[in-house]
Order: structure tokens, then sequence, then C-alpha cells
């Protein structure tokens, strides 16, 4: 293996006595250098349950274990960690639960459930909250939570506008663990505070895992750096790669300021820089390279290929979204006949999910199978939120977001009068909702039939989770679906049969799924670990379950890193798409042009970036203007006809940023 590893990859990846930190450009191989230590240190003698590798996305955490899987027999892969930062997360709270005050089937909010709460702390909560802010304020909650600041401190620290939502920080928690609930950021807060507090557990824990690797290292926060240095102590046993050229995760605290930060907190740290890019031809890779160079630079990089110059870049230039999806599909087919490529070699990559549509339109017109990574799918519908808050009912009955959720679906005459009284008894009583039910003080606010009907459902969720809990766990789930009439429901509220037959078997989908969970790997593993487990990837990519085929893969910029395609078209090179409007407003150009620098660094072969001139947004079609990025490439490695078109004045102007040339001269053709 080691053979194929240029030098400074060879120096890495046999590199063990001190702390390692790779720090290179796009395509060099960094993840290379991660799947080929895990195997090194196997063969080096540490055990493989002794190691773990971690990343961001579940879709490069799938990747790198099947690299990793072509490396290794399966018996030395056993026990190894391959994960997301917040899978290894969810891992040690569900183990440490005990210590870290909560029960054992732990539900996991997702963003819905989180502002949900939140809204409801806010309309029984005393002060004046504006009702149209909550989103800011959960944000703010979750920027403490990744900048490692505990309710506590932000309490103390904040004054002005800052102090009454840090109270409601405080709230928040509070409420949260009464619901035996963890949202995405506590799952790497936890694990921090827990070891903070509990020398004996992180013992326990940096024994079994004796050696770290991270990937996409540029993109941590606080709080995940603080449990990397948790977890391999003063001896420093890890090795993380990263390129601060890549950092794209900033609104989620990531702060690439932690690869500095690394030499300073371990003063043997030595660092490894690879140069060579195995990736792309050399004219992608020059024009990513003279893009990225507007953007001020703590480390230098150079990066070469010896993979050929490549074919020129094109520019196309479509007068709207439709006519962009309708030209880059058939000019995919086009280029597939010609090539006797396969669809899955070819990548449409966007800055926002929204754009996805008229592709998928366009693609299905054109017969073109393709997938959609980390779009909105599986788990936005309700069928499956549905089913989905009946499973986390059925494991924890404290879960007061999925009771509020099902319990009325389908219709048990269960109001919102009813709910809402119900909701104060609880309060008072510090209680969760389910658990209210059975108590004899509520008759002080509700009604018998009220009660009869709310102690009715509460009994029927107990009695299917005893039964999942003794028999045939997914014969039960089966039955009480039956029970309920789901899918007579699903006819009651779709609007033709074919759309409730669709939606039954969605359901299906999700069930199979969770037995296929379950089944793998050779652990045996209970209703609620399913659970979690599926809502993991939920919170974290609300993605469908990949199955390979040869399909055309269409992403956002966020979901394409580390991944690569030999042809990628990057669209929608607008002003105010990319780079997006809010950055442009808020002065975050920096970050939206590394994302560029991601785009652009997925392509192996042939790059073809596009523009509209005009767009519908919000309902209005709007004039858009040509990405600066594009003008920030060099022209001579453009095939760009409407840009060649100008005159030198024009060019002056368009590249002064002015593209009212660029406009009159559209308008003309
Ligand atoms: P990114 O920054 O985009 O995550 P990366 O640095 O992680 O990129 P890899 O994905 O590890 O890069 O490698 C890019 C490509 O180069 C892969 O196809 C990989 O197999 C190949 N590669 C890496 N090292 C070598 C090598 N020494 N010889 C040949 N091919 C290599
Ligand atoms: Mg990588």
């Amino acid at each position: 293996m080691a053979a194929q590893l240029n030098p400074q990859q060879l120096a890495a990846v046999t590199t063990l006595d001190c702390p390692l930190l790779v720090l290179a450009g796009a395509g060099s191989g960094k993840t290379r250098v991660i799947t080929e230590k895990i195997a090194y240190l196997v063969k080096q003698g540490t055990p493989a349950r002794h190691i773990a590798a971690v990343t961001f996305t579940n879709k490069a955490a799938r990747e790198m274990k099947s690299r990793v899987g072509k490396l290794l027999s399966d018996k030395e892969l056993r026990g190894l960690t391959v994960s997301t930062f917040h899978s290894l997360g969810l891992e040690i709270v569900r183990e440490e639960h005990g210590a870290l005050g909560f029960k054992k089937n732990i539900s996991i909010f997702d963003e819905h459930d989180r502002l949900a709460l939140v809204k409801e702390l806010i309309k029984h909560g005393s002060g004046h909250w504006d009702i149209d802010k909550v989103e800011s304020y959960v944000q703010r909650i979750g920027r403490w939570k990744n900048l490692f600041v505990t309710p506590e401190r932000a309490i103390a620290q904040e004054q002005g506008d800052g102090y009454p939502v840090a109270l409601l920080y405080a709230e928040y928690v509070r409420h949260m663990k009464s619901y035996n609930a963890v949202d995405f950021d506590d799952l790497i807060l936890l694990p921090v505070l827990l070891f903070h507090e509990h020398a004996e557990i992180l013992d326990k824990w940096r024994n079994r895992i004796r050696y770290l690797l991270v990937d996409e290292y540029q993109d941590t926060n606080l709080t995940q750096y603080e449990l990397v240095k948790l977890l391999t102590g003063k001896l420093g046993r890890f090795t993380v790669v990263g390129d601060d050229d890549q950092s794209i995760y900033a609104w989620r605290g990531a702060q690439p300021e932690n690869l500095a930060q690394l030499q300073r907190d371990f003063p043997r740290l030595k660092v490894i820089k690879l140069e060579q890019n195995y990736r792309s031809t050399g004219r992608i890779l020059k024009v990513a390279n003279k893009l990225i160079a507007n953007n001020p630079h703590v480390f230098e990089k150079k990066l070469w290929s010896a993979l050929g110059y490549g074919d020129p870049l094109r520019v196309l230039t479509h007068k709207d979204e439709i006519a962009e999806a309708r030209q880059i599909a058939s000019d995919l087919l086009h280029h597939k006949f010609r090539h006797g490529t396969r669809f899955s070699d070819y990548a449409i990559l966007y800055r926002s999910n929204h754009q996805s549509r008229p592709f998928e339109r366009a693609l299905r017109e054109h017969s073109i199978p393709y997938f959609i990574s980390g779009g909105m799918s599986f788990f936005s519908y309700t069928e499956i939120k549905d089913i989905m808050a009946y499973l986390r009912l059925l494991v924890n009955s404290d879960d007061d977001a999925a009771f509020l959720r099902i319990v009325n679906v389908p219709r048990r005459e269960i109001g919102p009068t009813t709910l809402e009284k119900l909701g104060a008894y609880a309060n008072q009583r510090h209680i969760s909702l389910f658990s209210a039910c059975f108590e004899i003080g509520l008759q002080q606010f509700l009604g018998e039939p009220a009660i009869n009907r709310l102690r009715h459902f509460a009994e029927f969720i107990t009695d299917v989770a005893d039964r999942a809990q003794r028999g045939d766990t997914f014969a039960v789930i089966d039955e009480f679906i039956a029970a309920i009439g789901y899918e007579n429901w699903l006819r009651e509220t779709s609007n033709s049969e074919e759309a409730a037959r669709r939606r039954m078997g969605q359901v299906r989908e999700l069930l199979d799924w969770l037995q296929r969970i379950a089944k793998e790997d050779e652990k045996e593993k209970s209703l609620s670990e399913v659970v979690s487990r599926i809502l993991l990837l939920d919170v974290l990519e609300r993605n469908q379950e990949e199955n390979a085929g040869d399909r055309v893969n269409l992403m956002t910029l966020h979901a394409a890193k580390g991944l690569e395609f030999p042809y990628v078209y990057l669209v929608g090179m607008e002003e105010n798409l990319l780079p997006h409007q809010t950055s442009i407003e808020e002065n975050t150009i920096e970050e939206e042009r590394r994302l560029a620098y991601v785009g652009i660094t997925r392509a192996q072969k042939l790059l073809t970036l596009s523009y509209c001139t005009h767009r519908k947004r919000h309902g209005e079609i709007v004039e858009c203007e040509p990405s600066r990025f594009l003008n920030e490439l060099p022209e001579e490695e453009l095939e760009w006809p409407e840009r060649r078109a100008l005159d030198p004045e024009q060019k002056k102007e368009l590249a002064r940023g002015s593209f009212a040339a660029v406009r009159s001269l559209l308008n003309r053709s």
C-alpha cells in the first residue's frame, strides 16, 4: 500500500510519536492519509477497536469506511469507529447518560422540535419577547453551545440584549433535561462537560480511543476542538488533516484558527504539508488557486498536478433557471454519449437547496437518473415525521415534542384547548405531558371525557412499548401502525388514492430501513438505539439513505466537500446566489469564495460553470449579474463567449464589478 504514497504522505502515515497536523490543499490526499494511517496503526498492532476516525458528514464517513474496508480484512476492522463527530458524541452520551443526569432512552430534538420548544418557553414565560425573533434566539443558544459556553457562563457574561436570552438558554436546558432530550449541539457539548467533571469517565474513554484521526479539521468549532483535546490528552495521540481554504462552516461556529491554536496547545505538534494534487487537471487547479488567492492567507500552500493540463473551462450563459437546467441536462447527455461515461461520473453543484428543483424537472424530462444528497427529502415528509414521532414516544414517553405531534394523529378528538390545559398542568408539576395524563390532579383542569381520551391514548402507547420491548419489535410496530388506522388516515388526508399509496410506501421504506439498521454490524440493537441512530442521520443531513447506482449527483456545495467527480457543473454562478445575498450584506464574502473553491476543486477532468441573466426569486423575475468569482478566474483559461464579446472599456468596467456592460450586451442579443 505504502508504495503508492508520496514521501510526505508516507511520513504522515508513519508518524506516531507526536501529534500531527496535515495541512494541505484540495485533492492532495489528506483523506487518503487518514485511511492509510488507520490500516498502518492496525498493522502495527493497535487493535481497531482502539482507533476512531471522525469527519463531518455521514456521506464522508461512509466513503472513508469503504476506503478502509479495502485495506483491511473484516477481522482486522472489527470494532473500528469511523463516524461523524456527532455520532461519536451520541455514543458517549448514550453510554454515560447516568452520569449526565439523563434517563436511558434519550430523544434527539431536531431543528423543528427545538424551535417549537423555545416558542413554548416564550409563550409561557415572563419577559418581553418578540415571537418573530424565535429563530435568532435559537441560533444564539446554538452559538453558545458551539463556543463551549454553559448557561451559567452566558448569564454571567451577558449584559443588555443578551441577558434575557441567556436566561432563556438556562430555561431551555432545564426543559430539555426534563424531556430526556438532547439537541444536535448537545451531542458535542455534553461529553465535553462530562469529561471536565468526571476524570474517571474521561480515563475510560481515553483508554478506549487510543488514537484519534480527524478529517476536515478546519471545520471544527471550539467545543469539538475541546473534545479532541480531552480525548487525546497531553500525549496528543492524534492526526488531524485540513485545509483552511475549505473552511465553510463559520455559521456553525467553525474556527479555522483552531489550526493555529493546535500549535500553541501542543508544542510537539508536527506539521506536514502535501503539495501534489492527484485529483484534477492542471487547468482546474490553476483556476482554483487563482480564485482563492483573493482571500488573505494564514498558511501559504502550493499545489501542482501531474495529470496534464486538461480542457478549457466553459462558462455557459442562460436566459433563466429553466433554460439553465434544460441546457445542462442536454449537454450532459451529449457528453455522456460522446465519451461513453456513466451518469455517476457527473455532479451538478449549487449554492442553495432550492436550486435543485428545475434540475430535477429537466433531468426527468431527459430520462436521466439522478440522486440528491442532503436535500429536502425523506424526513421532511409528514408521514415520516408522524411515524418517527410515534417511535420516539415509544422509546421515551417524556418526549413532549413527539407527544404533541401525534396525540391527535389520526384524529382522537383531543383538541388544542385540552392540550393547552394539559400543558399548563404538566408545567406546574414539572412533569412530561405523557405522565400528566395519568395524574389525579388533572381533574381540576379537564373534564372526564377529555381525560379519558388522553388516558386511552397514553395507555395504548404504554402497551405497545411494553410489547415492543418483550417480543418481536418490528412485528409489534407493524401491528400498531395497523391498529391506529394510519393507512386510512393517509387516505383521508391525501389528494388521491395514488398519493395515499405512495405515502404508505414511504412508511414501509422507513420500517425496512429501521430493520436494516437493527441488523447492521454484529451488534444487537434495541429499538431505542435504532431510533436515535435514524434521528441522528436526519438531524445531520436530512438525507435519504444512499443507494448506489448509476445516477447523476445533485448536491449543495456544502454537501460536496471531500468528494470528487470526473465532470462537474457548478451552476447558478450569480451575484446574490454565489456569493449568497446574506453574505454580501454581512460582508462574509471570503467564506463564499472558499465555497466556490470547494466546488471547483471537486472536478477531476472537466469543469463547467454556468449562470443566468434572469431568475425567478420569491415569485418575481429578477435580473442577475454574473458572480464576481467568475471575473476573478483567469480569462485565458475560460471559454466564455459572452465575456469575450466585450470591448476593453467594458471589460475594465466588468473588472471593477459593474455589470451594466454585460447586461446591455445580453439584452442586445
Ligand atoms: P479534499 O481536500 O477535497 O478533501 P483530500 O486532500 O482529502 O481532498 P483525497 O480525497 O484523499 O484528497 O485524494 C484525492 C484523490 O487523489 C483521490 O482519488 C485519491 O485516491 C488520490 N490520491 C491520493 N494520494 C494519492 C497518491 N499518492 N497516488 C495516487 N493517487 C492518490
Ligand atoms: Mg478529504
